[in-house]
């Protein structure tokens, strides 16, 4: 089976607004715009786009390179890159008044650059149609060009996300065709630039937890973000989504979570957003400051 038992009650969530939910949508179809909260089968999407009016927008296709079995996203070969698609995005961006903006993409290691130019333009457009919009980009590993990864630090994100997703033991199930050093490396070079030139920065990792690993390991996962001198962890519940994906291995209760919380601001987190339907970009706004909308 792939869940064990029914979802607890703290996995179910109400609808808010479905009024707002449908106008978010209706932009995002007539801008041709992919998002991983749909893509994901995000459980928060009702209160995200009805409620604080975010989304996380998706770059460069719907279609990635890598094939981790935990994700919803369709593998294979992507299709060309949409030289428009930045613009599109920021209009989006604008047109809902966003205070703040999530953008990430699928892996495209089929690209030279693994779409870094992109992510900077975009984060351009942003700037340049919503000034004053808080910017997180949601990072691929670049397959550990720093290069790449100093394009996008260059136009200046106001946090930079790079997700571990699993701790190192589960990785060769998890994120088959990535490497867990490499990945902590991203941070760790993110947080080097932080210090060198841009002081506003956050850095930003996050892991899902069910998958079969320990409390300890994970422990130990968040003491490695802290020597790659990460200030905000993200850690929510791993739901399967489809029988054909990775199984699930626990419901993590909510204690749990709160010792995670609690041990990762003792361990010098500026935040820590941790419990059942946290998502890498759930609450993305607080992580940086920006005002919650309603
Ligand atoms: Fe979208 Fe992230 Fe909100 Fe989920 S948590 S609905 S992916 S913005
Ligand atoms: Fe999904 Fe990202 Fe893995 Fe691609 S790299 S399969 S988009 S989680």
């Amino acid at each position: 089976p792939v869940l064990p038992g029914p979802r607890p009650s703290w996995l179910k969530v109400k609808v808010p607004a479905p009024e707002v939910t449908a106008e978010v949508e209706a932009l995002v179809r007539s801008k041709k715009l992919v998002t991983v909260c749909e893509e994901a089968r995000c459980p928060n999407l009702h209160e995200c786009w009805g409620v604080h009016r975010t989304a996380t927008f998706m770059l460069l296709g719907d279609v990635c390179t890598r094939h981790c079995g935990f994700c919803n996203v369709g593998k294979g070969r992507p299709g060309e890159v949409d030289p428009l698609e930045p613009q599109r995005v920021a209009e989006a961006v604008a047109s809902l008044g966003l205070a703040f903006a999530v953008v990430t993409s699928v892996n495209r290691d089929d690209l030279p650059d693994g779409g870094a130019a992109h992510f900077a333009q975009t984060i351009q457009w942003i700037r340049t149609l919503l000034p004053g919009c808080g910017v997180e980009v949601l990072i691929p590993d670049f397959r550990g060009r720093e290069g790449d990864l100093h394009a996008v630090l260059q136009a200046g994100p106001d946090v930079l996300n790079h997700n571990v997703e699993t701790v190192a033991r589960l990785y060769r199930r998890v994120r088959p065709d990535a490497d867990y050093a490499q990945s902590l490396e991203v941070l760790r070079r993110s947080a080097a630039w932080r210090d060198a030139h841009a002081p506003g920065l956050r850095v930003k990792s996050g892991i899902m937890v069910g998958l079969g690993e320990t409390p300890e390991e994970v422990l130990e996962l968040m003491g490695h973000w802290r020597e790659a001198s990460v200030d905000v962890a993200t850690l929510g519940q791993y739901l399967p989504p489809s029988a054909l994906h990775l199984p699930l291995h626990r419901y993590v209760d909510p204690e749990e979570f709160e010792m995670y919380r609690r041990k990762g601001l003792e361990m010098g987190f500026r935040r820590v957003e941790s419990g059942p339907l946290v998502r890498s970009s759930y609450h993305a706004g607080d992580s940086y400051g920006a005002p919650a909308r309603g």
